[in-house]
């Protein structure tokens, strides 16, 4: 109703100023008009403003179903009927980007409803852990507040996982497993700390008692969530039951077209993407070439150029930290790093950002070893995660294949990635950004794309002093990033099968066992995303090249990153454009 409401208000500005004899100020009008949006998004997908730190709904949760999904559409349809009367060419550069990144939000939006589907075969898709976890351990408002808009939430968690059970009709085994992992990784949220919380609370005996009976209401719902999962929908996972998990082309391009938004279709990153595959294999073969005779005195070189590239890379991996230091040994490299960034004039770091390093909250468990939590953009007081997986559940086969990976000079080139100055600094610059609408809908792509960037920027600014393995081991991390992309497409796209995917990852990419299968698991959970690193990269690179040419002598690294990072999460393609008409 509101909603409808808002609509014509808003319209009723438009038509009034088009009447006005003064010069219409576009850009001002648009401006009423994104704020405007962005709040009636907030009213519609409460637990997605919770998770950007915006709580104003934080007592609302919106049952999954039918009706959900019809508001939706709506919503999504009226909207870009709305922007449609704005003319683009009228609205400044910064204006006209943030309107094309609504617009692709709301065609978004349908796509995933109404093609997409993945609330019918995806049971990971709603588990409401994380959500709840942070609305308990985040101070952002009193205990009480917090704790009264939990249990209103708690009240419908029941119907949550009921509506949830009509959704998924054809599941692929895969999302199956990992609806049920993930959900039971959300059971200890409902558990002694929620209820602690609420015992040391001052709310009234009432309220705490409501409060007690909706937290074991909502665990015994998860709980018969994952049972109906574990005894009802995954032993029916047979023959024309079960869903593939491959997404097939037509899907594939669709989505890497709304979710990349790059100026690449996905055809052609892939073949791009070969291309350096081949280029990193020459440089890395002239590298272990070069190093043979340090490793292997008297011994002599097989002929077989990629045999001398993994004897080399396996020799060198054997450097590593002990399984029982890897959280640690980040931890120490954190202000190094700062210091490199600092000395070399890369890139202003804002000290008063603490990056603190944790290991990864059970509910998060499943896909990635090591990830940044960084605070949303309405809560940037808050304090940025660094989740690192520990070892502990590795025997010691999985650990020392683990560590191999991430050896003395990966784990390096890891903390450049994941933290400095890669996500962890480009997270902070996002968060200043003066618009909301780059940092609501940070594009993933440029994002990935930037701490892959850092990486060989790092590399090139001579982190490491040059020394010759961590540059054999950079061309192998990056190729990682290189064959992610030539795995997804390969996988969803072209059927390409386990056994070849593990022949790539292994024998052609040089990874480790355990990192292998990883991917192979990542990718029948994902498909389009492990496509960002390198399409990101590539786009970057390219740009900041570009740039290099025309400002010819006035060009400076440190003001080309910062004025990059200033345009907050937007697709490379229109921060490319920003940049170049300067
Ligand atoms: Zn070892
Ligand atoms: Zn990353």
């Amino acid at each position: 109703m509101s909603r409808l409401l808002a609509l014509c208000v808003l319209f009723a500005l438009f038509t009034n100023s088009c009447k006005s004899p003064e010069l219409v100020d576009n850009n001002s009008e648009f401006e009423k008009f994104r704020d405007n949006f962005i709040e009636e998004l907030w009213k519609l997908y409460p637990t997605y403003a919770s998770s950007l730190g915006y709580y104003k709904y934080h007592d609302q949760l919106t049952i999954p179903g039918p009706d959900a999904i019809e508001k939706e559409n709506v919503f999504a349809n009226s909207y870009l009927d709305s922007l449609n009367t704005y003319e683009s060419k009228e609205l400044n550069t910064a204006n006209r980007v943030d309107l094309e990144l609504i617009k692709n939000f709301l065609e978004s939006s349908l796509w995933y409803n109404n093609e997409y589907k993945s609330y019918t075969w995806d049971p990971s898709n709603y588990n409401l852990g994380g959500v709840i976890a942070e609305q308990l351990y985040k101070t952002y408002a009193p205990l009480n507040e917090r704790l009264l808009a939990i249990s209103s939430r708690l009240d419908k968690i029941p119907a949550y996982y009921e509506a949830e059970k009509k959704n998924i009709s054809k599941p692929t085994i895969e999302h199956t497993e990992l609806g049920i992992a993930q959900n039971k990784g959300s059971i200890p949220v409902f558990g002694s700390d929620m209820k602690d919380s609420v015992r040391i609370s001052t709310l009234s005996n009432e309220q705490k008692d409501l409060l007690y009976s909706r937290i074991d209401a909502a665990k015994e719902s998860i709980v018969s969530y994952i049972n109906w999962l574990e005894n009802t929908v995954k032993p029916g996972l047979t023959g024309d039951n079960v869903r593939s998990f491959r997404l097939g082309k037509e899907l594939y391009n669709k989505k890497f077209e709304l979710e990349i938004q790059s100026s690449f279709t996905a055809d052609e990153i892939y073949t791009i993407a070969e291309k350096r595959k081949a280029e990193l294999t020459n440089e890395m073969y002239t590298i272990s070439h070069s190093l043979w005779n340090k490793y292997f005195p008297g011994k002599e070189q097989p002929l077989d150029s990629l045999l001398v590239i993994r004897s080399v890379i396996d020799t060198v991996s054997k450097f590593h930290v002990h399984r029982d230091s890897f959280m640690t040994a980040i931890e120490k490299q954190i202000p190094e790093l700062v210091e490199f960034v600092n000395n070399k004039k890369l890139l202003y770091l804002d000290p008063s950002k603490p990056l603190i390093v944790r290991k990864t909250p059970g509910y998060m468990d499943g896909v990635a070893g090591a990830s940044i939590s960084s605070p949303g953009p309405y809560e940037k007081g808050e304090n940025t995660y660094y989740n690192v997986s520990p070892l502990d559940s590795y025997s010691p086969e999985a650990a020392e294949s683990y560590l191999r990976e991430y050896n003395h000079y990966i784990l390096q080139i890891l903390n450049i990635h994941e933290a400095i100055p890669g996500h962890y600094a480009q997270l902070v610059y996002s968060n200043q950004s003066p618009s909301l609408v780059k940092s609501v809908f940070g594009n993933g792509t440029m994002v990935e794309g930037w701490a892959v960037y850092t990486e060989r920027m790092m590399l090139e600014e001579g982190y490491g002093n040059n020394e010759p393995e961590m540059w054999l081991m950079y061309y192998k991390w990056h190729l990682r990033s290189v064959c992610n992309t030539i795995l997804d497409y390969s996988v969803h796209c072209k059927g390409m099968e386990k056994a070849d995917a593990l022949d790539l990852l292994i024998n052609k990419a040089f990874q480790q066992k355990a990192e292998a299968e990883n991917k192979w698991k990542r990718v029948t959970l994902t498909n389009v995303q492990l496509c960002s690193y390198f399409t990101g990269y590539h786009e970057i690179y390219k740009l900041r090249e570009e740039i290099k040419q025309k400002r010819d002598n006035q060009f400076d690294l440190k003001s080309f990153h910062e004025e990059f990072l200033g345009y907050g999460s937007a697709p490379v393609k229109y921060i490319r454009k920003m940049m170049m008409s300067k």
